[in-house]
């Protein structure tokens, strides 16, 4: 099918492993993803970036976020304006990880992508079906860049069980393994991965997932978002980033968002402290097979 081009990425490498990566735009619906060239330290003339590095393989995951990325935002059901516009003003223009409030002055001026306004697809676009809605008001939350890059992209953080005040048990661990993979979550998407692992009888009832999310919220690792989806099938809850059991994995990530509570930990500074493995997230591995 031809149709009119969007994007034009060409990656070099070379013979000492380094390389260069170009990105030109040809539609500007793309360009807020593009900003995170520039965080990698790329130049932009027009509407070209630019990236020059040593080190091909550092970047090759950022060539792979474009991509999906881009293609996310072009894909052909793409998110009406209207919803988008409504989501913004239900959330009062603010992160709802953070609380980043974008019509600040210091965040409105910034160009940065911390500072960038983005809508989170809380049922995972590339997961949803139809019966999902994914373009709906009740699957979309306004988040910040720095957010979405520490929360939403999957596998930054880690959560310390040996820090929630209780044992959690397998299915527990497997639902925060969830958690760890998308900060924001619907009830009905953990019950599909949990249950994706799972036969007759075993399988889990939304009820359940419901309960445990209410208990994880009970002691304040989440929080419910109860204006998100009202009177639908599911609930939509958002990790609490001031908890105490967040841990890192990513420097990067984590140093360029402004907005993080101070004195943050990573992961390999633990001292042996148990956390969740995201293996977990299938049943049968990890270290909660009963004796
Ligand atoms: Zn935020």
């Amino acid at each position: 099918m031809d149709s009119e081009k969007a994007l034009e990425l060409n990656i070099t490498v070379n013979q000492a492993g380094g390389g260069t990566v170009t990105a030109t735009m040809h539609d500007s619906s793309v360009e807020e993803r593009l900003q995170l060239l520039n965080a990698r330290g790329a130049t932009r003339t027009g509407d070209t970036w630019r990236l020059e590095t040593d080190d091909m393989g550092a970047h090759a995951d950022a060539a792979q976020y474009v991509i999906k990325m881009v293609s996310d935002i072009l894909t052909p059901k793409e998110t009406p304006g209207e919803a988008r516009q409504a989501t913004f003003e239900r959330d009062g223009n603010t992160c709802r990880l953070c609380g980043a409030n974008f019509d600040a002055p210091a965040i409105k001026v910034s160009r940065d992508r911390v500072n960038t306004r983005v809508l989170d697809h809380v049922y995972p676009q590339r997961d949803a079906k139809p019966i999902h809605r994914p373009h709906e008001t009740c699957n979309l939350v306004t988040v910040c860049g720095g957010c979405d890059d520490v929360f939403l992209q999957g596998d930054k953080f880690r959560i310390v069980t040996d820090r929630l005040g209780y044992r959690p048990p397998p299915t527990d661990r497997q639902l925060i393994a969830c958690i760890q993979k998308r900060g924001i979550i619907r009830s009905d998407w953990a019950l599909d991965k949990l249950n994706a692992s799972r036969e007759e009888p075993d399988r889990l009832e939304h009820e359940y997932i419901a309960e445990r999310l209410g208990a994880l919220a009970q002691i304040e690792l989440m929080k419910p978002l109860p204006d998100v989806a009202k009177n639908e099938g599911f609930e939509v809850y958002a990790v609490n980033i001031s908890h105490r059991a967040i841990v890192f994995l990513d420097h990067k990530a984590v140093d360029r968002h402004p907005r993080l509570p101070q004195g943050f930990e990573f992961v390999n500074s633990l001292n042996g402290e148990d956390y969740v493995s995201m293996n977990e997230q299938k049943r049968g591995r990890g270290s909660s097979t009963p004796a």
